[in-house]
């Protein structure tokens, strides 16, 4: 018997007649056959996620099984491309169907039409293993996609297509395997976005994922391969930091996933990263990023599958041995999308409403980040940086507390530091990371050997500072000790000339490790000399009103040339400023 639909609620349909169908394979539903996946079985009756709008159809109709599990394609050509969460093509898209998309509309998410300049790098004979990379194409002009055996595969290269052009449906490789069987092989394969594509083993993260953000880099970094997380009350920065991140880290490729909310927050994203510009090459930053997004009028499962469909997608350019960056913006919508299901599953609501397996699907997600040895032996690495947005900012929320629990660095966006103009507005007394000491030895070549202790004691100002304000507030500065008022000086210019980054100064908008360990060194060292002289009884206001106090503020917008005469004459001003402590 066919079998059909037996009951509607929103995205979530059941369906009947469905023995033999396998969880998360995709379904095509009702007479307009609306791309669905399999959540649940239960003998024969099906619970189906819908990924299109179900308005308008009914009991009775049809469902289709396609025995495939939600997959994504993967060739070349994803580079400087718009998917929505099922990685249709949004501009075609917008093509067939104007701006709405039609329902039941299907294109394929890679150009079967377009070619790609393929080289071999395997003869006929050769044994291949699952993985191994069979030849390459120009993708872009930076960017070698590097065709790979599918993983499942291994056998004797029996024909290797010549150096020439061919499209991705194209046989390039005919594979002979264990068996005797010949296997034809396209630039094309599909991979279940659920599953995580298999590496050769995972490796301990060594080295930091550079942004050019001071606070970042300098105080909280993360790794090539690491987990952060970025909580973005409305009008804190979040949109300006990701921008950043995609712009100025050292990744080679870029998957930025959106899940907005508001139907604007992800047109906006639409608009705007097609305007940013790569600094390394000056070409569109596109050129190496895949977008996905999902718009407002898109239904709610559609978000839960586009985290799994980003990640399969960089993934992919990992298992090709570059380093991806992957940013989700924003995770929490994706847990909503996941409690709305789970309310129309009728399953026992947790927390807050969310589903108990929140945490675990959360984990799932961030665990497929890493560095890692790939099946072909290269390094590649994801790093993921997912934003969450805490309804009212209130941090003791489910979804932020599961993703901290998660994560290993947390810059904590805060809306008070934005309303002071303080940006990045990262407050540094919440936000954390736990790969200080990972990338202290990376430091330790590229700044010098005081970066740890320099940090820390940095980190330490500020959090002594915050506990000076609050005397502060009490009784007023003129009663603290001169040590205190000295700390509290000091801090300022830390705040103020090292923490402060604008995003829109052409100097400041990023800046070079070797430059902020210098701009760390000179403001420890006068808080280190500052506090000797203070300890041996000069006054702090002296201090501060000293030539050289001035000249530690707005470093940051210098001119990185004029930064290097800069640093040795103010490093030895600071010595000559302060008397020895002869006491
Ligand atoms: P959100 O996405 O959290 O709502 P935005 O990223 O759009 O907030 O930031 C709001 C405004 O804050 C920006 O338009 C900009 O003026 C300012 N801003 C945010 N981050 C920075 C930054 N790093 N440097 C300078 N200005 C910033």
């Amino acid at each position: 018997m066919a079998s059909t639909i037996q009951r509607i609620s929103g995205p979530v349909v059941l369906a009947d007649e469905m023995r033999g169908a396998q969880m998360y394979e995709v379904v095509m539903v009702g007479a307009d056959e609306l791309i669905g996946e399999i959540i649940g079985l239960n003998e024969d009756l099906a619970t189906i996620q819908v990924y299109e709008d179900t308005t308008g159809i009914t009991p009775g109709e049809p469902v289709k099984r396609s025995k495939m599990p939600l997959s994504v394609e993967l060739g070349p050509g994803l580079l400087g491309r718009i998917f929505d969460g099922i990685q249709r093509p949004l501009t075609a898209l917008a093509d067939i169907s104007g701006d709405f998309i039609v329902r039941g509309i299907r294109t394929s998410a890679i150009s079967r039409d377009r070619v790609f300049q393929f080289t071999p790098a395997v003869s006929v004979g050769d044994q291949l293993k699952g993985g191994a990379v069979i030849g390459s194409v120009p993708e872009t002009d930076h960017i070698t996609h590097r065709i790979m055996l599918p993983s499942s595969l291994s056998g004797e290269v029996a024909e290797i297509a010549g150096e020439g052009e061919y499209n991705v449906n194209e046989t390039i490789l005919t594979l002979r395997d264990g068996s005797g069987r010949d296997v034809e092989i396209s630039m094309l394969q599909h991979w279940p976005v659920r599953v995580p594509r298999p590496v050769e083993n995972k490796l301990p993260p060594k080295r930091p994922l550079i942004t050019g953000q001071r606070v970042i880099d300098s105080f909280f970094p993360t790794v090539q391969g690491g987990t952060a997380s970025v909580p973005g009350p409305f009008g804190a920065g979040k949109t300006v930091v990701q921008h950043q991140l995609a712009k100025w880290c050292d990744a080679d490729i870029i998957v930025y996933v959106g899940c907005g909310e508001r139907g604007n927050e992800m047109a906006d994203v639409l608009r705007q990263f097609p305007k940013l510009t790569d600094p390394k090459t000056k070409e569109p930053l596109m050129n190496r990023t895949v977008l996905i997004g999902n718009t407002s009028n898109m239904p709610v499962a559609a978000r839960e599958a586009s985290v799994y469909t980003g990640i399969t997608i960089a993934e992919y350019y990992r298992d090709m041995g570059y380093t991806v960056a992957l940013m989700a913006d924003s995770t929490s919508r994706w847990a909503e999308a996941m409690r709305e299901i789970s309310g129309r599953l009728e399953e026992m609501p947790g927390e807050h409403g969310y589903p108990a397996y929140l945490g675990s699907r959360l984990a799932d997600f961030y665990e497929r980040a890493g560095l890692v040895t790939t099946l072909s032996g290269k390094e590649g690495s994801i790093s993921v940086i997912g934003a969450v947005s805490p309804p009212g900012g209130d941090f003791s929320e489910p979804v932020t507390q599961n993703t901290l629990r998660i994560v290993r660095v947390f810059w904590a966006l805060d809306a008070d530091l934005a309303h002071e103009r303080h940006f990045p507005a990262v407050n540094w007394l919440l936000s954390y990371t736990l790969y200080a000491d990972l990338v202290a030895p990376w430091w330790e070549k590229h700044g010098g050997s005081a970066w740890k202790q320099m940090r820390s004691d940095l980190l330490a100002l500020l959090q002594k500072e915050s506990e000076l304000q609050e005397i502060v507030q009490l009784v007023g500065p003129d009663l603290l000790p001169e040590q205190d008022r000295f700390t509290l000086a000091v801090a300022a210019i830390l705040r103020e000339s090292f923490l402060i980054q604008s995003a829109f100064d052409p100097v400041d908008t990023f800046c070079p490790p070797e430059k902020q360990y210098r701009m760390m060194t000179l403001i420890h060292r006068y808080l280190e000399m500052g506090r000797a002289a203070v300890r041996s009884g000069v006054d702090a206001d002296e201090l501060q009103a000293h030539p050289v106090t001035a000249r530690l503020s707005r470093m940051g917008p210098m001119p990185h040339e004029e930064f290097e005469s800069f640093y040795p004459e103010v490093l030895a001003e600071i010595d000559s400023a302060f008397p020895e402590d002869d006491s």
